[in-house]
């Protein structure tokens, strides 16, 4: 516990301070040969110069009223350097993680509106990335919510897909652009036919509802292959890229023909 409270204060500390850096990773489609989107992944820079990933402090962050400070920080980060990118010509839309502390906080969509507004990105470049338990917490406060966020012009993702229990119901319902397949079943969709026929299934049901899909987690081209072959294109991974700080990423872009 004392350790708990000990980096729960260099939390604090480092959200004043804003020792946070935006690192992002691509979304390659195969089929197209290209980078269609980035995934902003936050980092803490310790004093001691020792990068922290978001698994060691998100989880406190969320506990301890850290969440929203640290959230609004990356959301303003990532509309600001995309803006800057789009500006030079590179145009590539950009997901955020959106904790559930966020969303269920009834001003995220004004703080969504200010965003956009502050950094001049157009909102179709934006997509907000939700998981699926935090939508089936309270359904029609989500839907709600959700429309007030489309209505935005922002793209909305379902993160981790099939971790979550939703309800299949209410999925159609929602006015969301994409699902994200959770890792665990790229993971091990090799050797595992009960993950395959998971991912096959999401698929589908993705396609059915008109939605995009991104799987996540792709470390080898076998499991690219199959996905591929499942009738998903769109991937991220470790395969294609690493998440990288905002200067390397912005070398690979100025080399590439975008959308
Ligand atoms: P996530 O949203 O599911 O993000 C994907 C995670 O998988 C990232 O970990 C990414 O680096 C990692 N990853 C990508 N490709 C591969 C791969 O091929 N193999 C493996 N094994 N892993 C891969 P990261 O950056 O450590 O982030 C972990 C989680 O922390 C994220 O999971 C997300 O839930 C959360 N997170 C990250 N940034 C933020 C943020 O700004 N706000 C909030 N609320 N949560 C964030
Ligand atoms: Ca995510
Ligand atoms: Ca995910
Ligand atoms: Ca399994």
């Amino acid at each position: 516990m004392r350790k708990r409270y000990a980096l729960a204060h260099q939390l604090r500390h480092a959200i004043e301070k804003q020792h946070f850096e935006v690192f992002y990773q691509a979304k390659v489609d195969i089929a197209r040969h290209t980078i269609v989107g980035l995934e902003a992944l936050v980092r803490w820079r310790h004093e001691s110069g020792r990068l922290i990933s978001p698994g060691e402090f998100i989880p406190l962050a969320e506990e301890s009223n850290l969440i929203e400070p640290i959230g609004q920080f990356v959301l303003v980060q990532a509309c600001r350097q995309v803006y800057a990118w789009h500006q030079q010509g590179q145009s590539v839309p950009v997901s955020v993680n959106v904790s559930a502390v966020q969303f269920l906080n009834p001003v995220f969509p004004q703080t969504v509106h200010d965003a956009l507004l502050q950094s001049g990105l157009p909102s179709r470049l934006l997509e907000l990335e939700i998981t699926e338990g935090v939508l089936m917490h309270d359904v029609a406060a989500a839907r709600v919510t959700l429309e007030k966020l489309k209505q935005l012009g922002v793209r909305l993702a379902i993160d981790d897909f099939g971790t979550g229990y939703s309800s299949l119901a209410y999925l159609k319902r929602f006015p969301v652009d994409v699902l994200k397949i959770d890792q665990s079943f790229v993971r091990d969709m090799l050797t595992d036919t009960g993950d395959s026929k998971i991912i096959s299934a999401i698929i589908n049901l993705g396609r059915g509802l008109g939605m995009e899909l991104v799987a996540e987690g792709v470390e080898q081209q076998a499991q690219a292959d199959a996905l591929h072959r499942l009738g998903c294109t769109i991937m991220q991974g470790f395969l294609y890229s690493r998440p990288a700080p905002a200067a390397e990423v912005g070398k690979v872009l100025s080399r590439l023909t975008l959308p």
